[in-house]
């Protein structure tokens, strides 16, 4: 995202919306933009320099390292902070920050159940599942007996 510096009051400039996704180029390697870049950020000049803290939200859709399945993963910055020097230019993108903030954030080995939102279809979890299943059949049927 592009500040034209004029536009930037000597209190700051607060800015809140969405932005489109700057990983794109990630795709090949299993991470897929799931929509726009949130930010909310402040903005400000002081000393030769922009200023801009806040936080960032960036949906994306990633492959579980555990079972294969694509889930949609929230990355979080909850502290977007930039200090650079301005030099000339009447523009500053702020768009290559953002990008290092949103990498530096991504989980290195994803997984769906991270969140707790939902169970891994992993073979380990299956078995597991399975085996809670068949216990309970088991007690079912033992209810039953005593009944009869
Ligand atoms: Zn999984």
């Amino acid at each position: 995202m592009k500040i034209h510096l004029k536009q930037i009051p000597a209190k700051g400039l607060h800015l809140d919306g969405d932005e489109e996704c700057p990983i794109h180029d990630l795709e090949a390697e299993g991470i897929r933009c799931a929509g726009p870049l949130h930010y909310n950020i402040d903005v400000g000049i002081a000393g030769g320099a922009l200023w801009a803290r806040g936080s960032l939200l960036q949906p994306v859709e990633l492959s579980c390292v555990s079972c294969l399945e694509k889930f949609v993963h929230e990355i979080r910055v909850p502290g977007f902070a930039v200090h650079t020097e301005l030099h000339g230019p009447e523009t500053i993108d702020l768009t290559p920050f953002m990008r290092e903030d949103l990498l530096l954030n991504l989980p290195a080995h994803p997984r769906c159940d991270k969140d707790g939102d939902r169970v891994c279809k992993a073979p380990k979890t299956e078995i597991a599942g399975q085996d809670i299943k068949r216990k309970s059949d088991w007690s079912a049927l033992d209810k039953l007996k005593l009944k009869t």
